[in-house]
C-alpha cells in the first residue's frame, strides 16, 4: 500500500555500511523504487516521520541506537506503527528469523545483500499495489 500509488514505492534504507548503503540504493533505484539513506537510527526515525516510506530496511548493528530499537520507536509512533520494516542483519544464526519476527519486524533478509534477489523480495514485502 503506497502513500501515493502515481509514484513508485519509497524505500527507507537505514544502514551504517557504505558499501551496503550504496548497494541496496543502486539495485533499488535501477529498479524503479525510490529511495531515502540514513545511517544511524536516529536519522532513520526522522525520515521516517517526515516522509512516511512504504517499506524501511532496517540494519541492526548501526552506531548509537540499534535497529530493535529503533524498529520499537517506530511502532510506537501512530504515524509510523503501519510502516513495513524488514531487518537487515549480518547475523547468520539459524533461530534468528524468529527472533527479529518476535521483536515486531515484518520479515528479515540477511547480509550480503543479492543484487539478483533484493527487488523481488522487496516487491514480495511490498505486497500488492
Ligand atoms: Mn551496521
Amino acid at each position: 500500500m503506497t502513500a501515493d500509488a502515481t509514484q513508485p514505492a519509497l524505500i527507507l534504507i537505514v544502514e551504517d555500511n557504505e558499501k551496503n548503503m550504496k548497494l541496496a540504493r543502486d539495485v533499488l533505484q535501477f529498479n524503479g523504487f525510490r529511495t531515502l539513506e540514513a545511517v544511524t537510527a536516529e536519522q532513520g526515525l526522522t525520515l521516517a516521520a517526515e516522509h512516511r516510506p512504504d517499506l524501511i530496511l532496517m540494519d541492526i548493528q548501526l552506531p548509537g541506537m540499534d535497529g530493535i530499537t529503533a524498529l520499537k520507536r517506530l511502532r510506537e509512533d501512530p504515524a509510523t506503527a503501519e510502516i513495513k520494516i524488514i531487518a537487515l542483519t549480518a547475523f547468520a544464526m539459524k533461530d534468528d528469523r524468529e527472533r527479529f519476527v518476535n521483536a515486531g519486524f515484518d520479515g528479515y533478509l540477511s547480509k550480503p545483500i543479492s543484487i539478483r534477489e533484493l527487488p523481488s523480495q522487496v516487491r514480495q514485502y511490498l505486497g500488492p499495489s
